[in-house]
């Protein structure tokens, strides 16, 4: 064993990076060794144990913490390891696997030594229960844990935000998205986080690791300083990127580092919450007169930045006020924790509540109403029925569903695994394979095998390879006005809300059942007037944009941006009768407002056409084997529920909002397109007229069946074309459709280049268009380099993805018009028609599934 980890550690330090963490097999041929270690080789093997090991409830934590107990009370020895030390290293172990052992040694003889682990343990859980009818059974030293506990020592014994720190500036210029940080196609590398990190930055600034090496040679910490910081996706790997960097190592735990300073003229919000949460300080402020190399002073209570002479160039103010307690406690997830643990030890030894936490302040109660938004969330923080949740309110409310991905799922799982959780509080968890299924490297095909039963096994529903894109599948589970969270940014809920979330947020989510959530204020956009012929949604999705474009509420550059959606909620009103699937296109791309969440507010009829639809196809997945049976049952039952009595939350007349925009239909009378390379800059089409078009792809979540349809029958009848066609639909259910509605035939004959259902390009990971391609996409966003090396990208609707694919170039809008006029209005009925699956008597006889036919 001894020989093989020497290998690895050379090979992984030929790269430059530190061995991976002990899988369980090594680490129980470790155990082995260490009953009776060769000579020589005692500090390596102690090293492995106490340094290489995973803790929380990984399978290696699990060996590790079983033969630890053993020593610990005598029934396994080492050499090596008194018992005294056994229990001190299981202290370093976070908590699951570890906990059990060290509170039955409450009772024995090493109590006191127990009793010094478990103070710094917070992830307790139900073991709390346990500790506490020892208190009541009067143990002495379970008390004396219990005050621990109470008087918060796992908090008081870490220093204290400083009150001046000296760092080295890194700054990239203009926009860092996460995509920069956490490229996509290295997505696969991600839970391995050194290995990850190397990719960071690779293709926006080639020289930038190299700099950040030569800087760190000052001796100094490094801050990483941005424009504009962490837009995109939410990705927990780019903060974990960021850290390895730039953040210090957590003791006793293999290749993860916490801490780091981010200071950005603009922060995203799902980035900052990340940073927030992994113990990083983000910081927003002007970083203009920074730039790399300069040594500053951050005075984080003062709210100012000064350089190296000590004159002020930035000022900023400490957001959010409990920041100094995060950073103190190791990241906002585990200050919460330990609040609780601590809240919980005082009530039962009947003290006060602690004083020692800096409290967020509630705003002051306007006294006017609640938007729809506000009312979600006051009722999943159990106010009374109609009171919402004013913006700026710290709170945390209930997690009813929870999405994750498998680019983020393998980060998710490796969360849960040090949150120490072995079953979900949230009620229904799904994790599906839309990112990797198409052309899965390995280590995807690993995943694939691997995540499922981890999901199941603590009650969450795993989606198979080639099932489709997690939020076509998630929307279809989720219940009105109920709120979630997900590890995707674009987990957008057409009902009810969602705040997408980094994956320790999402871990937590789903471990816990809550999160914590500062309610951001809200938008209002609302639609009036009537839609104008050959519009389509997307359109409408565009024109929100557009609107505030001109309105000059959104800029589109970069430096000094303005973005009136930025970190707020979107609530859009005016267009109560759309389908449920078609509500999702404007939630999904209130992502890409770098909004923190959005509402679509329906009618009832739409919801229950969807909830019946959706109870149909959760039977049927109970009947093809999904796991886990019991979670789709609860949610079936959820539904009928609601379905017995309808009734949906309304906001208040005179609801609050932080601003309005408000569109009229009636002036939108040409397709609305996102130009070449960014989701805001929204031109109409005769502003592009005639721009040479390579590629096209229609597909992603913000596609349903209807897309497919449109596209086709523009396409009907026209033979080759001069374009590259890609068409991916959104989950399996479409695909088999379209192909029963002989829609492929005419992709087929067209030349297209079909995927199975999921990200395909819109991720952009796996296949690519071609390096510089001009391409047309109906997926969400267009950042540089996400389809491809230097392409350009258009972001529109399928209908007009089908006549660029036609022509070759963007048409003009008379071209457009009459494509459309000609062949899709006239067929709208036929073409704009929803899976209902309850209509479907393949699926209602609950004989189908086309699913597991496919499968096998
Ligand atoms: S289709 Fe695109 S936006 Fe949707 S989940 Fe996949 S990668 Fe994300």
């Amino acid at each position: 064993m001894l020989i093989a980890y020497r290998e690895h550690e050379a090979e992984r330090a030929a790269l430059g990076l530190p061995p991976l963490p002990l899988n369980a097999e090594q680490a129980a041929l470790l155990v082995e060794l260490l009953k009776n270690p060769p000579a020589g080789e005692e500090a390596m093997l102690l090293n492995l144990l106490e340094n290489r090991t995973p803790a929380g409830v990984d399978q290696a934590a699990y060996v590790k913490a079983s033969f630890l107990a053993d020593v610990a009370k005598g029934i396994a020895s080492s050499p090596l390891i008194t018992p005294t030390k056994a229990i001190e290293l299981l202290g370093t172990m976070l908590g699951g696997y570890n906990v059990p052992a060290l509170v039955s040694l409450l009772d024995t003889p090493l109590a006191e030594e127990a009793v010094k682990a478990l103070s710094k343990t917070i992830l307790m859980f139900d073991a709390f229960h346990d500790v506490a009818d020892k208190v009541k059974a009067g143990n002495p030293h379970a008390q004396k844990l219990m005050e621990s506990w109470a008087n918060a020592e796992w908090f008081t014994n870490k220093p204290v935000l400083p009150t001046e720190i000296r760092a080295i500036v890194f700054k990239v210029d203009g926009e860092t998205n996460t995509d920069d940080l956490s490229p996509a196609q290295e997505a696969w590398s991600r839970p391995d986080i050194p290995l990850h990190a190397k990719a960071m930055l690779v293709n926006k600034m080639p020289d930038g690791l190299q700099t950040i090496e030569t800087l760190k040679k000052k001796g100094m910490p490094l801050a990483y300083v941005g424009d504009v910081v962490g837009t995109g996706s939410s990705r927990k790997s780019a903060i974990n990127s960021v850290q390895w960097f730039m953040g210090d190592d957590i003791p006793n735990i293999p290749n993860k580092r916490t801490g780091g300073i981010v200071l950005g003229g603009k922060i995203a919000p799902i980035f900052f919450n990340t940073a927030e949460d992994s113990g990083a300080l983000p910081i927003q402020c002007d970083v203009s007169q920074m730039k790399t190399g300069d040594e500053i002073i951050i005075k984080p209570y003062e709210g100012k930045v000064l350089n190296a002479q000590g004159a002020v160039i930035s000022t900023f103010e400490l957001a959010p006020l409990t920041m100094p307690d995060e950073v103190r406690a190791g990241g906002r997830i585990p200050l919460i924790i330990g609040r609780g643990l601590t809240g919980n030890a005082r009530q039962m030894l009947g003290l006060p509540p602690s004083e020692l936490f800096i409290k967020p302040i509630a705003p002051k109660d306007t006294g006017k109403g609640y938007t729809l938004a506000q009312k979600m969330v006051g009722r999943a923080c159990g106010l009374p029925e109609g009171t919402g949740v004013r913006p700026g309110t710290y709170c945390e409310p209930k997690i009813t569903t929870v999405g994750s991905q498998d680019t983020t799922g393998a980060m998710t799982r490796d969360e849960l695994k040090e949150l120490a959780c072995l079953g979900f509080s949230a009620d229904l968890v799904m994790q599906s394979f839309c990112h990797t299924a198409a052309y899965p490297k390995p280590v995807d095909i690993k995943l694939q095998h691997s995540l499922p039963e981890f999901m199941s096994s603590r009650g969450g529903v795993s989606l198979r390879p080639g099932d489709g894109v997690i939020h076509s599948w998630l929307n279809r589970l989720i219940l009105p006005d109920t709120v979630g969270t997900g590890g995707d940014s674009h987990t957008r809920f057409p009902i009810g809300i969602s705040f997408p979330a980094g994956s320790g947020l999402v871990a937590f989510g789903a471990a816990m059942g809550a999160m914590p959530l500062d309610m951001p204020e809200s938008v209002l956009v609302r639609f009036k007037g009537t839609m104008q012929p050959g519009i389509t949604l997307r359109d409408l999705v565009n024109a929100i944009p557009y609107a505030a474009i001109q309105r000059g509420d959104l800029t589109v550059g970069k430096q000094g941006k303005k973005n009136v959606f930025n970190g707020r909620i979107l609530e859009i009103e005016g267009l109560p009768d759309l389908k449920v699937e078609q509500a999702f296109e404007f939630a999904d791309a209130s992502a890409e407002r770098s909004a923190n969440g959005c509402t679509v507010h329906l009618n009832k009829e739409p919801v229950i056409e969807f909830l019946t639809s959706n109870i149909v196809l959760m039977q049927n997945m109970i009947d093809n084997g999904y796991e886990d049976p019991r979670t789709l049952q609860r949610r079936i039952e959820a539904m009928q529920a609601w379905l017995a009595k309808p009734e949906l939350l309304q906001p208040d007349a005179d609801a609050e909002y932080a601003h309005i925009v408000e569109i009229d239909l009636n002036e939108i009378t040409e397709p609305l397109v996102a130009c070449p390379n960014d989701p805001d800059d929204i031109k109409p089409l005769s502003a592009v007229v005639g721009d040479k078009i390579d590629e096209v792809f229609i597909g992603s979540c913000m596609t349903n069946i209807g897309h497919y349809r449109a596209a086709a029958k523009v396409l009907e009848g026209a033979g080759g074309i001069p374009t590259r066609l890609w068409i991916a639909p959104p989950t399996r259910m479409d695909e088999n459709q379209l192909r029963d509605e002989g829609v492929y035939s005419v992709f087929g004959v067209a030349g297209a280049r079909t995927e199975i259902p999921g990200c395909s390009l819109c991720m952009g990971n796996q296949a690519r268009v071609a390096d510089k391609a001009t391409v047309f996409s109906t997926s969400t966003r267009n950042f540089d380099n996400r389809m491809g090396k230097d392409a350009r990208v258009y972001l529109g609707s399928a209908e007009l993805a089908a006549v660029c694919a036609l022509l070759g170039r963007m048409p003009t809008p008379k071209e457009y018009m009459d494509t459309v006029g000609d062949k899709l209005t006239k067929n709208a009925d036929s073409i704009y028609k929803y899976l209902n699956f309850h209509q479907m008597s393949e699926y209602a006889s609950k004989k189908v599934i086309p699913i597991a036919e496919l499968v096998e």
